[in-house]
């Protein structure tokens, strides 16, 4: 086996949300340094990254797309407008509300569910729909959580919706690998981003998670990029519904 030739992703092109800053950056740089084209589905401008993948030798579109209220299936086939196709789409874009269930509004559910599991549904259909127009095939990596093992802490809605997108990795992935569409998730842990900073800012929260994390720091957004990669690739063609820890170790303790 030519490791090399089966981690490439030479001649696809990989559709990221949330690609403008913390984990999908580093994603989207990691799938174009392993050769793919990058789509970038942004609600803002991702400063520099066309840059970025550009050194790689690979092309890159910045597609504005606020993902709130829905993910129109349009995107998908915007996104193909870079080369014609569309081979992997990443879910990535996120958000959290901290707050005590007690007080916790409509709005800080509905926004995050909104986000993190309907958009991701959408997206997913329409990239599966999008893969078999093409012929079938196709790879799609959601962003899970610890929190889709774990209860965790005054994030009621968080919770429920990254619980949700394992379950529905699953799922999708029972109906579409008969297709040649492999549907996993990355469940990433601690990592420093916009996402933790309210958490690494708060000295206690702060010691009490480095505390539990057997790697001893904090995750950084490189240390995905061979997750993604690998899930990405022909290397991952039999793994189907699977969600994968980048945690430093955190659910095993
Ligand atoms: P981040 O830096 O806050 O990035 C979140 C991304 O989602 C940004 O690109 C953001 O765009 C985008 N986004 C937010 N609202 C959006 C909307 N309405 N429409 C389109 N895009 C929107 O945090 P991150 O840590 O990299 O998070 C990336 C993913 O990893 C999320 O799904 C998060 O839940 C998950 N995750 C993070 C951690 C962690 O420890 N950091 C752990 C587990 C899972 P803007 O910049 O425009 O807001």
């Amino acid at each position: 086996m030519d490791a090399a030739a089966v981690f490439s992703l030479e001649g696809r092109t990989a559709v990221v949300s949330g690609c403008n800053t913390g984990l999908g950056r580093a994603m989207a740089v990691a799938l174009a340094e392993a050769g793919a084209d990058i789509v970038g589905l942004n609600r803002s401008e991702a400063a520099g990254l066309g840059e970025e993948i550009a050194r790689c030798g690979r092309s890159f579109l910045d597609l504005r797309a606020d993902l709130a209220h829905g993910a129109p299936a349009e995107l998908v086939e915007q996104a193909a407008a870079l080369t014609g196709r569309v081979d992997i789409l990443v879910n990535n874009a996120g958000i959290i509300r901290r707050r005590s269930a007690l007080e916790f509004s409509e709005t800080d559910w509905d926004d995050v569910v909104d986000l993190n599991l309907r958009a991701v549904f959408q997206l997913s259909q329409a990239a599966a729909r999008r893969f078999m127009s093409q012929g079938g095939g196709g790879k799609i990596i959601n962003v899970a959580s610890m929190l889709s093992f774990q209860g965790g802490l005054r994030v009621a809605s968080y919770t429920a919706s990254k619980s949700g997108v394992l379950g529905l990795t699953r799922a999708l992935a029972n109906e579409w690998a008969p297709l040649g569409i492999n549907v996993n998730a990355i469940a990433p842990g601690y990592m420093s981003t916009n996402n933790t900073a309210e958490l690494r800012a708060d000295a206690d929260r702060n010691d009490a998670i480095l505390g539990r994390i057997p790697a001893g720091r904090w995750g950084r957004p490189e240390d995905l990029s061979g997750a993604v990669v690998f899930l990405a690739s022909r290397a991952a063609d039999y793994v189907h519904g699977h969600t994968l820890a980048v945690d430093g170790g955190w659910l095993a303790r």
